[in-house]
């Protein structure tokens, strides 16, 4: 294998407007400790070994001021490239695995949402995918117990079931994955969705999935949240300004 081959690429979907969190710029955009999350979400990657190149899926029409907010931060002297992101997250990641080069036979999908997820959730998805897992997710059990119900917004929804909550994880990302894999699911859902099949997938590992891959889970980091809500940006300006004040982050 060689340098290149060995040396993970990782996609950044970060094209989302983000309207959970309320008015204003594209969520990747958006401050947390005077930094866009979009580039902790890079940092975090490019501070991993594993990881050699990033491509970020920008708003279509923010991909100049992307370039220029990634120039205007460090990163650790990696290769950071932009592309356009699509309509959904799916796409964006299939337009973000297209830049990358053939010989890359390990990527890695971040959400940019997810700006404050350590080095060693990074590190240990990498290495499971390197040590011969076609794909793999990091997650975390749940706090909460779930429900499946039938949807009925704006009124009282029926539950239908209980599912054991000892069986169930919340998925994270990076989630990692064997380049031939990734590009073999996306490229079959993209016909499949020609042809007014099924809708898109919320995680890359779910198409894996629908296509009968086997996906495995490694442990993830509660500092890996997903920043969607209001309060989810609250939050992780608590964990941000901890690690500064505990390690000069
Ligand atoms: O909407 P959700 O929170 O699931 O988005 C997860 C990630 O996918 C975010 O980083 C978001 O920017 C990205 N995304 C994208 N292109 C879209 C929609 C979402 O890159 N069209």
């Amino acid at each position: 294998m060689n340098a290149t081959a060995a040396v993970a690429a990782a996609v950044v979907p970060a094209a989302g407007r983000g309207e959970r969190l309320g008015p204003g710029a594209p969520k990747a955009l958006r401050e947390l400790g005077g930094v866009p999350l979009l580039v902790h979400a890079v940092r975090a990657l490019a501070r991993s070994r594993a990881v050699g190149l990033v491509v970020v899926a920008a708003p279509a029409d923010g991909v100049a001021e992307v370039v220029g907010l990634l120039d205007s931060h460090g990163l650790d002297g990696k290769d950071v490239r932009v592309v356009a992101g699509g309509a959904t997250r799916q796409e964006s990641v299939r337009l973000g695995l297209a830049a990358i080069p053939s010989e890359v036979e390990i990527v890695l999908v971040h959400d940019a949402a997810r700006p404050l997820v350590p080095v060693e959730v990074v590190d240990a998805v990498a290495a499971a995918v390197r040590a011969g897992a076609e794909a793999v997710v990091p997650a975390v059990p749940l706090a909460d117990t779930v429900k499946r119900v039938e949807s009925n917004p704006g009124l009282p929804e029926p539950v239908l079931d209980t599912p054991d909550r000892a069986t169930l994880r919340a998925v994270q990302t990076p989630q990692g994955f064997r380049r031939e894999t990734l590009a073999e699911v996306h490229a079959r859902a993209l016909a499949e969705e020609a042809r007014g099949g099924l809708p898109p997938v919320t995680d890359d590992a779910g198409l894996v999935e629908r296509f009968g891959g086997r996906v495995v889970v490694v442990p993830g980091h509660e500092e890996a949240f997903k920043v969607t809500r209001p309060l989810d940006l609250v939050l992780a300006e608590a964990v941000l300004a901890r690690r500064r004040a505990s390690d000069g982050y």
